[in-house]
C-alpha cells in the first residue's frame, strides 16, 4: 500500500527552527516576546498601507473585527452562506443574528445581487444590517468591486473572511485589504500555518491599536491591572509568531506550488465532460488554497461521493466543499436570500488533495486514479 496522501499538510522548511530556539532561549513564550511585533511588521509589509494584529486563531479574528464593527445584540449581519461556520459563529458569540446569502457561480463566493437584494429585504423590515460577511472560498476572490460598491450605497462596512486566502489578489490587491477589516486564518491546514494562530488587519490606525487592546485583556496602562471594558485573551503567542515569520518567508513559493497543482489537475482533467473548475475571474489570482472540481454525475456516471470512496480507498484524502451554512441544522432558523447555487456546488463538489508538498509523482498517481474512475464510468 503506498502512503496516505493528505487534503493540505503544512510545510515548514523554512527558518522555523531558528526563531523556536530564539524564542524558547529568551524566555519570552507568551505574548511579550519579540516575534510578535515582527510578524505583524512582516505582515503589513506584504498588505499595502494596511497594519495587522496577530491573534491565536482566525475565529478570533473574527469575532474581534464584528466587535470593532460595533456589532451588539439583536443586530444582524449578513454573511456569505457557502463557507466554514467560523465565518458566521462569531456574529451568535456577541448575541447577533446572521443573515445568509447564496453564491453565484462566476466565483462560488456571495453573489452581489442577491445581497443587494437581502439589503434591501432586511430595510423593509426595519433592520439594517451592521456588516457584511464576504468570504475567499478556497482562496478565490469574491466579486469585490461590486460588493464594495454595494457596501457604500448602503453604507454597510464589509468584514473580509481571507482565512483562505492569504498570498490571493484581486486586481493586484491582496486580499484581506479589500474589505473595512480583513481577517487571516494560520491553522493546521491553511497555506501557512502558526499551529494554531490569525491575523486581523486594517489600514485604520484606531481600529488596529484598539484590537491590541482588546485581545490583550483591554488592559489599561496603569501598575496594577484596571479595566474599563471586557477583553478577550487573544492573542498570538511569541512561538507561534517565530514559526508565523518563517512561513511567511515561504509564502510566495506556497502559493506557487499550490497554483501548479491547480493547473496540473486542469490539464488532466478539464477534458473530461462533466468534470468543472472553480473559475478564476480576470483580475484575479486564488492562492489555490484547495483545488476543487465539480462533478456532474449525469455526465460523468460517477457521483462525488462514489469517486471520494475509490479516492479514499486508495489512501487519498478528499473533502467535500463546506455545506452551506442555511442548510447547517445550527442555522435553521436564520433568513436566507438565493436558490441553491451553494447548495448545487455542495453536491458536486470535491477538493483535492493541494498540499504544497504533493510532489508530481503523487499527483500523477491521484489524476490516473480518478482518470480511470470517470473512464470506467462513462
Ligand atoms: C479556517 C477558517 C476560519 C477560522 O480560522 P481558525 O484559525 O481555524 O479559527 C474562518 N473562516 C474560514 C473561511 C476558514 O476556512
Amino acid at each position: 500500500m503506498a502512503d496516505t496522501i493528505p487534503l493540505s499538510f503544512p510545510v515548514f522548511d523554512g527558518k522555523e527552527n531558528f526563531y523556536l530556539q530564539k524564542a524558547l532561549s529568551s524566555g519570552l513564550l507568551a505574548t511579550n516576546g519579540e516575534f510578535i511585533g515582527l510578524f505583524e511588521s512582516n505582515l503589513s509589509m506584504r498588505m499595502k498601507s494596511h497594519q495587522a494584529v496577530v491573534l491565536n486563531s482566525g475565529t478570533s479574528a473574527l469575532h474581534l473585527a464584528l466587535v470593532l464593527l460595533g456589532v451588539s445584540p439583536g443586530d444582524e449581519v449578513i454573511c456569505q452562506s457557502f463557507t466554514f461556520c467560523a465565518s458566521a459563529n462569531p456574529i451568535v458569540y456577541l448575541g447577533a443574528k446572521p443573515v445568509f446569502v447564496d453564491s453565484e457561480s462566476d466565483t462560488w463566493n456571495i453573489s452581489p445581487e442577491l445581497l443587494e437584494d437581502a439589503i434591501l429585504s432586511r430595510l423593509a423590515l426595519g433592520r439594517k444590517p451592521k456588516a457584511i460577511v464576504v468570504v475567499h472560498l478556497f482562496g478565490m476572490p469574491a466579486k469585490m468591486m461590486e460588493i464594495n460598491a454595494i457596501s457604500e450605497k448602503y453604507e454597510i462596512p464589509v468584514l473580509e473572511d481571507a482565512a483562505e486566502a492569504l498570498g490571493s489578489t484581486y486586481h493586484g490587491q491582496p486580499c484581506g485589504t479589500l474589505g473595512s477589516i480583513g481577517i487571516f486564518s494560520f491553522n493546521g491546514n491553511k497555506i501557512i500555518s502558526t499551529g494554531g494562530g490569525g491575523a486581523l488587519i486594517s489600514d485604520d490606525t484606531q481600529t488596529i491599536s484598539k484590537a491590541k487592546y482588546l485581545s490583550t485583556q483591554a488592559r489599561e496602562e496603569l501598575p496594577y491591572y484596571q479595566h474599563l471594558e471586557i477583553g478577550y485573551n487573544y492573542r498570538m503567542n511569541n512561538l507561534a509568531a517565530g514559526i508565523g515569520i518563517a512561513q511567511l518567508e515561504r509564502l510566495d513559493d506556497f502559493v506557487c506550488k499550490r497554483r501548479q497543482i491547480n493547473q496540473r489537475y486542469r490539464a488532466h482533467l478539464e477534458e473530461f465532460p462533466g468534470i468543472a473548475f472553480q473559475p478564476e475571474q480576470a483580475g484575479s489570482s486564488s492562492n489555490f488554497w484547495l483545488s476543487t472540481i465539480l462533478i456532474d454525475e449525469n455526465l460523468t456516471g460517477i457521483s462525488n461521493k462514489e469517486l471520494r470512496k475509490v479516492l479514499d480507498e486508495e489512501g487519498i484524502e478528499t473533502r467535500f466543499l463546506w455545506k452551506p451554512l442555511h442548510l447547517q441544522p445550527i442555522y435553521r432558523d436564520a433568513p436566507f436570500y438565493g436558490g441553491n447555487v451553494a447548495e448545487a456546488l455542495f453536491s458536486k463538489g470535491l477538493c483535492l488533495p493541494s498540499s504544497t508538498s504533493l510532489n508530481p509523482e503523487d499527483q500523477e498517481r491521484i489524476v490516473h486514479i480518478i482518470e480511470n474512475a470517470l473512464s470506467k464510468a462513462s
